[in-house]
């Protein structure tokens, strides 16, 4: 069976890389894990921005895989980007392999508000199946319920679910069998 395997770079409560592969084997289909590798993605940093280049971090991810049978995902502490942007939560291999996202600016205290650790969980539950999702082939969605829906304001990514709308959701079915 195919797996996703998921790259921690920051310390995960128990609880929650539990809640992460549920929800991940849940709307993908595939079975989810742990991978404990050495990697720091401080290759990816970029001294002029003091940000982590996201796209490098997927092709570092993509090597720690078997390519075209299982899909890697990091989940990392530090800010991404990609050069046209300000920032990113997250970016995918559009039907590759890898894919990332950061906690950074999901924390409310970004924004300098007080910690909301179960908002955060959700955040990342959303951001890491959205990001996903682009790893099956699937592109942006218009249904606002549906995780696949673009977020650029933090307030966009919680008026969504962590979950594919039917229409997604038969791609995602699509796909999983391959
Ligand atoms: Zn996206
Ligand atoms: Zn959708």
């Amino acid at each position: 069976m195919s797996c996703v395997y998921i790259v921690p770079l920051l310390e995960l409560r128990p609880q929650t890389r539990q809640r992460l592969c549920v929800a991940i084997e849940q709307q993908t289909f595939w079975s989810a894990e742990l991978l404990d590798v050495p990697f720091d993605g401080q290759f990816a940093y970029d001294q002029v921005r003091e940000q982590y280049h996201s796209s490098q971090i997927l092709l570092g991810l993509k090597n720690l895989i078997k390519p075209g049978t299982d899909k890697i995902l990091a989940i990392v502490p530090f800010d991404l980007f990609i050069p046209i942007l300000t920032f990113v939560y997250g970016e995918a291999h559009l039907d590759g392999p890898a894919a990332v996202v950061s906690i950074y600016r999901l924390r409310p205290e970004f924004f300098g508000l007080p910690p909301a650790p179960e908002l955060v969980v959700e955040r990342l539950i959303k951001e890491s199946i959205h990001e996903l999702g682009h790893t099956f082939g699937l592109r942006h969605c218009r249904n606002r319920g549906c995780v696949l829906n673009a977020s650029t304001y933090v307030e966009e990514i919680d008026l969504k679910t962590h979950e594919f709308c039917a229409a997604c959701r038969e791609e995602i079915v699509r796909h999983a069998g391959k």
